[in-house]
């Protein structure tokens, strides 16, 4: 199959007795057992739900692993992840993370005795790696800059010293990118971005590589109870039947709208892996089969951002991303608030970096709405 039809369709389906097109949203807490010691396979909503597994089949299938796990949040799906591991164990982290990521490896785990450094690119990661490093965590496209890291190296270097690659892989999806097959061991995602897909559910998901691993992490969401309830997993199987048109549709204008951005006069810088002048779009080209629909763009004054931010129209002034409406973010005070400012500065992250996360609208009414935020007519 196809991903667009697996999207539809998915595999595996639960519920062949009624011929549901749709899948049934089970609102059960439990399940009444046939006889002792039996099971219809369902016991507790916490540990799993029809139609949570559903949308776990569908996750597995679309990044071809061999298990997915959903949860309550992408933060949720973190944390889960990271109950791995254990004081004295050191992780690798790519530099420019999401805002809440960051926040709870430095102000949860590091505190607890799980120990964190960061590097900037590709080439750092290997000398960051030390005797006692369990795992490497990194996003690529990174949140918000863009830049792009090299999974298959990466995953090299995992292999070489045994630890594991996580990859987060909620910017670009695995319709555009799928790190399991360029070597990494688990991916995770927010839902809440294009997976969802219309700013209307928060979820979060880890599809892992090799049942020993799933198994394990499977027994930490089900005994620490983040996993995603049946309503928003209905709301998830819904939003990824239109994921490749979504991101399609969405890729297209942010194209158009980074190119349009990088002639602006009151734009000093445009950061969209799909543009030919972005440092890393040749390993972007290479790696996956898109660029998304994330750009991040630096205006000439921080009072042109005061100005955007209260003139857009169609375009919101919201954290998030992924969405079928057109967001725009201030990184310095909304996702990235809790970096700080010494790192912040260095990542690029300054008072005139916007990020616009391109919907599904027409590209000339978001470009139309940007031109008239961005004139400096008036100041
Ligand atoms: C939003 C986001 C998260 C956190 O996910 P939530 O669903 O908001 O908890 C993690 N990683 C990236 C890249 C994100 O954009």
């Amino acid at each position: 199959m196809d991903f667009e039809t697996l999207c539809v369709h998915g595999k595996k389906k639960i519920d062949e007795a009624t011929g549901a097109i749709a899948t049934p949203i089970y609102q059960t807490a439990t399940f009444s057992h046939p006889g002792l010691s039996e099971t219809t396979g369902y016991d507790y909503t916490r540990q799993q739900n029809p139609t949570r597994e559903q949308l776990e089949y569908l996750i597995a299938d679309l990044e071809e692993a061999d298990e997915a796990l959903a949860f309550s949040s992408g933060m949720a799906a973190v944390s889960a992840l990271m109950e791995l591991f254990r004081p004295g164990d050191h992780i690798v982290a790519s530099g420019d993370l999401y805002g809440g990521t960051y926040r709870l490896f430095d102000r949860i785990l590091e505190p607890k005795g799980i120990c964190f450094s960061y590097a900037a690119r590709t080439g750092d990661v290997g000398r960051e790696v030390r005797p006692e490093t369990k795992a490497i965590y990194i996003e690529t496209p990174t949140n918000p800059m863009m830049n792009i890291f090299d999974i298959a190296e990466i995953a090299r270097i995992a292999k070489d010293r045994g630890i594991l690659l996580i990859v987060d892989n909620t910017f670009l999806t695995p319709y555009f990118q799928k790190p399991l097959l360029l070597g990494a061991d688990i991916v995770l995602h927010s839902g809440s971005k294009y997976l969802g897909g219309h700013n209307d559910t928060i979820a979060g998901f880890l599809a892992v590589r090799g049942a020993a691993a799933a198994e394990k992490l499977r027994f930490i969401a089900k005994t620490t109870g983040s996993g995603l309830a049946p309503f928003d997993s209905f709301l998830l199987i819904r939003g990824i039947k239109t994921l490749a048109l979504r991101l399609e549709r969405q890729q297209e204008s942010a194209l158009r709208i980074a190119a349009w951005l990088s002639e602006h006069p009151s734009v000093s810088g445009v950061h969209y892996p799909g543009l030919a002048a972005h440092p890393d779009y040749a390993l972007s080209s290479r790696q996956a089969t898109g660029y998304g629909a994330m750009i991040a763009f630096s205006v000439t004054s921080a009072g042109l951002v005061k100005q955007a931010l209260e003139r857009v129209n169609i375009i919101r002034y919201a954290e998030s991303l992924g969405g079928t409406e057109s967001l725009i973010t201030y990184p310095m005070l909304q996702t990235h608030a809790d970096i700080p400012e010494k790192d912040r500065l260095a990542i690029g992250i300054d008072d005139r970096l916007l990020r616009l996360s391109v919907g599904i609208e027409s590209a000339d009414d978001l470009i139309a709405d940007l031109a008239q935020a961005l004139n400096d007519d008036e100041i």
